[in-house]
């Protein structure tokens, strides 16, 4: 596993996350995240130094990275929270292997599932929210989505079984 595959699996989105909604780039009820950039996520209290918080000084005409590894790094922050599908496909294969997550079927294309769904406010949100599943439980999952109430514990509910169903 790469550097930068280690580094955004053991990311801890939380401060970004907040950062996104208080400059209002992420919203909860939105799929794509369309105008969020990297400051909205990325603090940079000094503006010498990279904004992926290694701590790297920039050097010449370098105005926001150190090294490539770190604007790989935030990048693909930015396109997760963004809700880039291949970006976060890319990462959850890398961190939950290659079949569904529910079925366990190898070898078929695999869709990215909100587990807490847009419309029940599960919109820009990190890596935990996101499951891949095949195209059939995919249906599946969407049908249950939309019989199920939006109500806060339908919302609970439905965080307590994806641990089932990632299983
Ligand atoms: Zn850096
Ligand atoms: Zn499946």
């Amino acid at each position: 596993m790469s550097q930068v595959v280690e580094r955004v699996l053991s990311f801890d989105p939380a401060p970004a996350i907040a950062r996104g909604f208080e400059r209002g780039a992420l919203k909860e009820h939105v799929r794509f995240q369309a105008y969020a950039t990297i400051p909205d996520f990325f603090d940079q209290p000094d503006p010498k130094r990279c904004t992926c918080g290694c701590g790297r000084e920039l050097t010449g005409r370098q105005r926001r990275w150190a090294e490539n590894d770190c604007s790989a790094f935030g990048l693909a922050v930015l396109r997760i929270l963004k809700c880039d599908a291949d970006v976060i496909r890319y990462y959850l294969s890398e961190q939950r292997g290659a079949g569904c997550q529910h079925c366990g079927v190898m070898n078929e294309p695999l869709q990215v599932d909100h587990i807490v769904p847009v419309h029940k406010g599960g919109g820009g949100r990190w890596l935990d929210n996101y499951q891949l599943l095949c195209e059939c439980c995919h249906k599946q999952k969407t049908a249950e989505d939309r019989r199920r109430p939006s109500t806060k514990s339908g919302e609970r509910g439905r965080a307590s079984r994806r641990l089932s169903l990632g299983g």
